[in-house]
């Protein structure tokens, strides 16, 4: 059998290196727990970056995949695809959405919410409304058009020209998009929080305020859930806890409880631009991840699943909270639900080791910001487990 250490031997000489990697092979997960080459076993605030939010191997995500995996795999969007439609249906019902396109990651529900905005203002013949308004400190994603839309410096590096048509205002800042907005405006595309720019949570009334000025200045208003999607932030989606709807909102990550699946869901009054030929994905909404998902969704959507998650969440805020009122590293606790972040005044790189060490993952952005995204399932004796390492870890940095 391999170890770890063969594991790691193999990907540095064969895998591209695109990810700076934790030294451990992670090979098997159930709940809220996996397990790495040696045997070890971790707590898992990571989730494989909000994807796990059902946590590891959910036994009604298994059974679907197992049982349509017998059945069919792959066709093509040549033909109905049963599965895709029903869960179509299910989005829909569960959202302002009237219908979804489906891909199979985040950055390509982004690229096509970004054509679908475009197209739609050509098609009412308005052809100045090309331009799409993002925030400082965005993630979209790392294809052309989303990496474009995603205002970090050093995402761009290296990688010039952008696809042009993209203005970028700070998050947060109402009167920055009010001086940004024009008749050029096709859309505003932001995050409800920004996941990976440090897990930033906008004032009460922003996404609100959003709102008026885009349909008041005729622009679209898409948010990225790629990251808020299916139980994150304690609601379905993030918009329903801020209480405004956009016209177009981006899904993936959580939306196939671990099956590799996205989705851009927008009102019928937008979609209707797409027409046959407008765009396509081989793979989107093939029966196997569709099944996946409608099974994640089941789940997700069982009365007091995200209640549940709701309640940990701020029972985990409490504790992070206690945490900051001890440490002079801390500089704030911030986040929803189980979208929580601890930002520190050092990098955090060595209390993300220290954990692991100890049998926790976390992950740290931007430097110095650990942030937690565990199952959504995760329980308030884990959560304490993590809290007293990490409170030993962070006295550590103390001097
Ligand atoms: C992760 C993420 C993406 C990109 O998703 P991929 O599946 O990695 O392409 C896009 N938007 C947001 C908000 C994300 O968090």
């Amino acid at each position: 059998m391999k170890s770890n250490e063969d594991v790691i031997k193999i990907t540095a000489k064969h895998v591209a290196s695109t990810y700076g990697r934790f030294p451990i092979a992670l090979v098997r997960g159930k709940g809220t727990k996996v397990w790495d080459r040696s045997g070890k076993k971790y707590t898992d605030f990571v989730s494989g970056i909000a994807v796990d939010n059902l946590g590891h191997c959910h036994p009604s995500v298994v059974a679907a995949i197992q049982q349509q995996a017998e059945q069919l795999l792959h066709v093509s969007n040549l033909y109905h695809i049963e599965p895709q439609s029903q869960l179509a249906a299910e989005l829909t019902r569960h959202s302002f959405a009237d219908k979804v396109f489906f891909c199979n990651s985040g950055t390509e529900a982004v690229e096509a919410a970004i054509k679908l905005a475009r197209k739609y203002f050509y098609d009412k013949s308005d052809t100045k409304r090309k331009e799409i308004i993002t925030m400082k400190n965005s993630f979209h994603g790392r294809t052309m058009g989303s990496l474009s839309a995603t205002a970090q410096k050093k995402i761009h590096w290296g990688f010039q020209p952008l696809l042009s048509g993209f203005k970028y205002v700070a998050f947060n800042d109402i009167q920055a998009v009010k001086k940004a907005l024009s008749q050029k405006t096709c859309a505003v595309l932001v995050e409800p929080i920004q996941g990976e720019g440090g897990v930033n949570v906008p004032d009460k009334n922003y996404l609100k305020e959003l709102r008026k000025l885009c349909t008041q200045n005729k622009s679209l208003l898409i948010f990225d859930e790629v990251q808020t999607g299916f139980g994150r932030t304690g609601k379905l989606f993030a918009y329903k806890r801020f209480g405004v709807k956009p016209d177009i909102m981006t899904l993936a990550k959580a939306m196939g409880g671990g099956i590799a699946i996205g989705a851009m869901a927008a009102t019928e009054k937008v979609m209707k631009s797409f027409v046959p030929g407008s765009h396509a994905a081989t793979f989107g909404g093939n029966p196997l991840a569709c099944q996946a998902a409608l099974a994640a969704l089941k789940v997700y959507t069982q009365d007091g699943f995200l209640q549940k998650a709701e309640q940990t969440g701020k029972y985990f805020l409490s504790r992070l909270n206690e945490l900051a009122e001890q440490s002079s590293i801390v500089n704030e606790v911030r986040g929803v639900g189980l979208l929580l972040a601890m930002e520190l005044n050092q990098p955090g790189s060595r209390i993300v080791l220290d954990c692991m060490q100890q049998g926790y993952l976390i992950n740290c952005i931007q430097q110095n910001v650990l942030r937690f995204i565990p199952p959504l399932i995760v329980t308030e004796k884990e959560i304490d487990g993590l809290i007293k390492v990490l409170a030993k870890s962070l006295e550590k940095l103390e001097i």
